[in-house]
């Protein structure tokens, strides 16, 4: 069965999670917790897991015929896997059998069974790294060795455990947005898991976890019925040419006082989180400009200056013998040329204003900058 996955400020589709299902003609459906542990035991799981990669390769591949916007899909390993059989010759096999491109795999392995002591471990996730495949850590906060692991480990993305969603509160998204900011202060990405609400979503979407998962995008289903299913609730898939633009784009930490240097990774970045520095992301493509997103902070500003929505700055902008055209894009402009900051300022009305603006990310179609707006 796959689950999708979206990313919160697109709302798109941009991955899918393999999870196992065992359906017997007889009992019917078992969910895989009736069944890993016993084929752990039983020293069997890397046959599981075999086939599981075996099945996503496959899968992929016929997609790839259908549709040009196939995303990325991650699949589950146990440690036992890594003892049981070869894991990367297993994957390279299947990658060369069915012809599909390792980089739309990516590999989740769960914050338990990692101890920081074993050597094998970090040898196999330096290969899965080495060989192209990026290595997610699931499960981040539902045991007690998650800080120590994402000090020993190199994680491209933490999957956020669901525990914290489950008792969504005032405490629980505190956690939650502390567990975000400091990824970006690691370089690590976010996804939150257990996604059940819209509420939920839009919180995430606001302090910058890029992607979510759970029965609020959609519940794991067979492939076709997958597809079929987010054809029909109007969910578009990310295109590929987009993947790397929005994956540096999450790079930002919007959360931070000092958002302009998340940009190069800083981890020096000692400042007080939580700020309220009014910040947008916008992007320039096609001769159009438009948000990709703005803080509450930002929004609040834009009124402040008699601005109601982002809409208004993206007209007033389409207009092309407009100030703010004619001074914005010399700012992008130079932006996108230098890589540095460009700051201006202007008066409106009684205000005196000032904004900066830096690059962020591009594609072969457009750029996208990190604004900020005092
Ligand atoms: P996981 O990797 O953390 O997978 C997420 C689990 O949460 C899935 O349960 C999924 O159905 C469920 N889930 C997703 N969204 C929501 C939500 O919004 N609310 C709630 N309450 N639950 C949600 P599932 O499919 O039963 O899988 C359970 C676990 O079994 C997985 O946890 C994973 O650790 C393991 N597993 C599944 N497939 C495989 C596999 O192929 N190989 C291995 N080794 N383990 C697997
Ligand atoms: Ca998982
Ligand atoms: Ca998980």
């Amino acid at each position: 069965y796959y689950q999708p996955v979206a990313r919160t400020i697109t709302g798109e589709i941009c991955g899918m999670e393999a999870l196992a299902r065992w359906i017997d003609p007889m009992y019917g459906m078992f969910p895989p917790n009736d069944f890993i542990g016993v084929l752990e035991e039983a020293r069997l799981i890397h046959k599981l897991d075999s086939c599981i990669i075996k099945k996503t390769c496959e899968d992929y591949a016929r997609s790839m015929k259908e549709d040009d916007r196939t995303v990325t899909v991650s699949f589950n390993l146990s440690r036992l896997d890594f003892k049981l059989m070869d894991v990367h010759s297993v994957i390279e096999k299947e990658i060369r059998a069915n012809k599909v491109p390792r980089d739309a795999f990516r590999v989740e392995i769960t914050e338990s069974m990692m101890d920081s002591d074993d050597e094998r471990l970090h040898e196999v996730i330096d290969r899965f790294w080495e060989r192209g495949f990026r290595v997610w850590m699931d499960d981040f906060g539902s045991g007690y060795s998650s800080l120590n692991v994402l000090k020993d480990y190199h994680f491209d993305t933490l999957k956020i455990d669901m525990v914290f969603l489950r008792n969504y509160d005032a405490r629980s998204r505190e956690i939650v947005k502390s567990v975000v900011d400091m990824s970006k202060r690691l370089g690590v990405h976010t996804l939150a898991e257990g996604v059940e609400t819209k509420e939920q979503f839009e919180f995430l979407r606001s302090i910058g976890c890029e992607k979510a998962q759970g029965y609020y995008i959609g519940k794991p289903m067979p492939y076709d019925e997958c597809r079929a299913y987010l054809k029909e609730k109007g969910f578009m898939m990310e295109s590929p040419s987009k993947r790397q633009y929005y994956h540096d784009i999450g790079k930002v930490n919007v959360l931070s006082a000092t958002p302009f240097r998340s940009v190069d990774n800083a981890s020096s970045d000692s400042d007080e989180s939580n700020s309220q520095i009014p910040i947008a992301f916008v992007e320039y493509a096609g001769e159009k400009l438009r948000y990709l997103f703005a803080n509450k902070s930002y929004i609040n500003t834009l009124q402040k200056l008699g601005v109601n929505s982002l809409e208004e700055v993206e007209q007033a902008f389409a207009e092309s013998n407009s100030v703010l055209h004619t001074r914005f894009l010399a700012m992008i402009e130079q932006a996108r040329e230098t890589e540095e900051v460009v700051t201006t300022d202007f008066v409106r009305g009684s205000n005196y204003c000032y904004a900066q603006v830096r690059a962020i990310a591009g594609y072969p179609g457009g750029n996208a900058f990190l604004c900020i707006l005092h």
